[in-house]
């Protein structure tokens, strides 16, 4: 039997996504997220990636670099760790990479047995071994531009077959791959599934930092439990969802996208 190539999402798959908590729940078991994001020199890029976070499902948001001072000045609930992630406590799921500058940590959390979401600076020097070496899911999240950095391509030739670069990641990396843009794609590395594409997005997300809010977001929901591909495509539509409502038509930035969230979310349910 023939898979069709592409698949879009739909409103409806996306309700059945979303995680509900359930009334034995507590912070813990519905989930906690651990955002690596954030530089001396990106301090804001850490607080973009924990607001998206903070949206997302996860019953708790431990932040470790080293940027917490100004992550606490917004999100006074985020807890926060000047250290190493190992030493961070229990987490269900990391996200890792915006604004990261040179700072380590990529390594340490790529060892680690929870779904782990890579984005941006995490992406540099990104060994496909290590990857795929790892026993738990693996979620790369690139711009064109990244994609073309980890196929050792031009920008341009990732823009002229979105498709099969990100079939081409998916495979190399044994990733979940969501490409940004102006149709995001989710590729997973069994190669029998359907590429799906969001149909959410927004032009007044070309905007600093909304790619930071994704990635909080998504990691959020994988620390609730959703699998990569769902987790991918589920924040990708709410971003796009949550930009459209925060935006009716005006120029918005990304922590508009951010509070945005939580009504986009009720649309969908
Ligand atoms: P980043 O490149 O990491 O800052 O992320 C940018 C975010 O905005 C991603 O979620 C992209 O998919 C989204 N985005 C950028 N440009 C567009 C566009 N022209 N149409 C729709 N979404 C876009
Ligand atoms: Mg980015």
């Amino acid at each position: 039997p023939s898979v069709p190539e592409l698949e879009a999402l739909q409103h409806a798959d996306v309700a059945r996504l979303l995680p509900v908590p359930r009334v034995e729940s507590d912070k813990y078991r519905r989930g906690v997220v651990g955002v690596v994001a954030g530089s001396a020199r990106y301090p804001g890029a850490a607080v973009l990636a924990v607001a998206g976070a903070l949206r997302g499902g996860a019953g708790a948001v431990r932040y470790v670099g080293p940027a917490g001072q100004a992550v606490l000045a917004r999100y006074p609930e985020t807890l926060v760790h000047a250290g190493p992630p190992g030493r961070a406590g229990r987490v269900q799921a990391w996200a890792i990479g915006p604004g990261l500058g040179d700072t380590p940590g990529v390594d340490e959390v790529l060892e680690s047995d929870v779904p782990v979401l890579v984005d941006a600076d995490g992406l540099r020097l990104l060994d496909p071994a290590a990857v795929r070496a790892r026993t738990a899911p693996t979620l790369l999240t690139p711009h064109a531009g990244e994609a073309a950095a980890l196929l050792g391509v031009a920008r341009d030739d990732v823009e002229a077959r979105r498709l099969d670069a990100v079939r081409e990641l998916a495979a190399r990396y044994g990733a979940t791959v969501l490409l940004k843009g102006s149709t995001t794609l989710v590729a997973d590395p069994r190669g029998d599934l359907p590429v799906r594409v969001n149909p959410t997005g927004t032009g007044w997300l070309a905007t600093a930092g909304s790619g930071d809010v994704l990635s909080g977001l998504a990691g959020s929901l994988l620390a609730a439990g959703l699998a990569a591909r769902d987790a991918a495509s589920a924040a990708a539509y709410l971003h796009g969802l949550a930009a459209r409502r925060a935006a009716r038509g005006a120029p918005v930035a990304a922590h508009d996208v951010a509070d945005a969230l939580p009504g986009a979310w009720r649309d969908v349910i």
